[in-house]
């Protein structure tokens, strides 16, 4: 499906955690064409950026799956009635405007649909950035906050600090594929799974603990690394092709406070059918508050109030449609 922004569809989400992942998908199952804006450019949202290596218990259907896993499942599954995937914009006004429509705008596009479901969690994510001075000269050539190819990393010496899942498995994932994978970390403990920990030790590639970067070196492009003992303060220089930054993220959810919605600590206020206090918009998982109910943040919920959301958005489209169907088919 085309990404062109004055086109009109049916239902756009906001959100491609597993809200609103599941949403794209039922949105396709119930004939409705959908877009999904992300702010990153990796689909899953908490699942991916806090915790790809844990084990979910509590998904139904699997009695233990890995956070990344279910986003990959979830991703395939969305994919199935082709909605169109908008990564690395990141939403930051809504309003209605005349005909029924909403508009959305990003910080790069204005996207248009006849309803909107707002599927964004704890809000926007962002990586954590460099405290170094001159570093965002370098970003995209060769220093990187995430990882879209990993053949980018062929053959080349790759820096990776961080001490959390996704800098851990990073590390494993390129080091029979880069030519030499160094990983820096500032404490000697590590928050990632313990056995991606210990494989992490036995691997070829080179931890050293108790450092952080200093600088970075290069005239177009990364050409190599000073980093610094932070208990020492010995200086190394390191001869790197680049750097992959992976020391956290943060979320931002006040910018969905000057959109008019009816809003407090706990989320976006909705009622039973997913509505917000605006016509045509909804709202379900983290970010939804449903009113004279109970707020509880699980991906089990937010699946639910996704197909609740969806089947309401049909029938409001299309009032000659059934508010849902019995029995799920692939009609394409
Ligand atoms: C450590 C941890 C462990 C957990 N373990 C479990 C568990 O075992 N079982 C369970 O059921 N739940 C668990 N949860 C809770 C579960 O992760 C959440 O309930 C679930 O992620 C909510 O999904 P969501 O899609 O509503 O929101 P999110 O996962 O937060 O996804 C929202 C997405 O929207 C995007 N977004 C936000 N604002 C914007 C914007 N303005 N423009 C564009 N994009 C935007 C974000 O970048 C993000 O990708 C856990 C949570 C944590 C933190």
């Amino acid at each position: 499906m085309s990404n062109r922004g004055d086109i009109i569809y049916d239902v756009v989400i906001i959100g491609a955690g597993p809200t609103g992942l599941f949403a794209a998908f039922y949105a396709g199952l119930r004939g409705l064409r959908a877009k999904v804006i992300e702010a990153l450019p990796v689909v899953g949202g908490q699942l991916t950026i806090l915790y790809p290596e844990k084990y979910i218990y509590d998904c139904p259907g699997y009695p233990k799956i890995l956070a990344k896993d279910l986003v990959k499942n979830l991703y395939e599954q969305a994919l199935t009635f082709n909605p169109t995937f908008v990564l690395e914009e990141r939403v930051v006004n809504v309003k209605p405007i005349s005909g029924g429509i909403i508009q959305i705008d990003t910080e790069k596009n204005t996207h248009f649909g006849r309803t909107l479901l707002i599927a964004a969690g704890i809000g926007a994510f962002s990586p954590n950035k460099l405290n170094i001075p001159g570093a965002e000269r370098f970003e995209g050539k060769g220093l990187y906050y995430f990882v879209k190819e990993k053949s980018q990393f062929k053959n080349k010496s790759v820096l990776i600090v961080g001490g959390g899942d996704s800098a851990v498995d990073w590390a494993l994932n390129l080091k029979d594929y880069a030519r030499k994978v160094t990983l820096i970390h500032r404490r000697d403990v590590f928050r990632a799974h313990e056995s991606n920990v210990a494989e992490l030790f036995k691997s070829n590639v080179d931890v050293k603990l108790f450092y952080e970067l200093k600088s970075i070196h290069g005239k177009e492009r990364v050409e190599g690394a000073t980093i610094f003992n932070n208990k020492t303060n010995e200086e190394t220089f390191l001869s790197v092709d680049d750097i992959i930054i992976q020391i956290g993220h943060k979320a931002d959810f006040s910018f969905i406070k000057n959109w008019g919605l009816e809003i407090n600590s706990k989320g976006v206020k909705v009622n039973g059918r997913m509505e917000t206090n605006i016509t045509g918009i909804f709202a379900a998982g983290d970010i939804a508050d449903p009113i004279d109910s109970v707020k509880i943040n699980l991906i089990a919920v937010g699946f639910a109030q996704a197909a609740i959301a969806i089947n309401v958005i049909k029938k409001r489209l299309d009032p000659l449609a059934p508010l849902y169907e019995h029995s799920s088919e692939k009609r394409l």
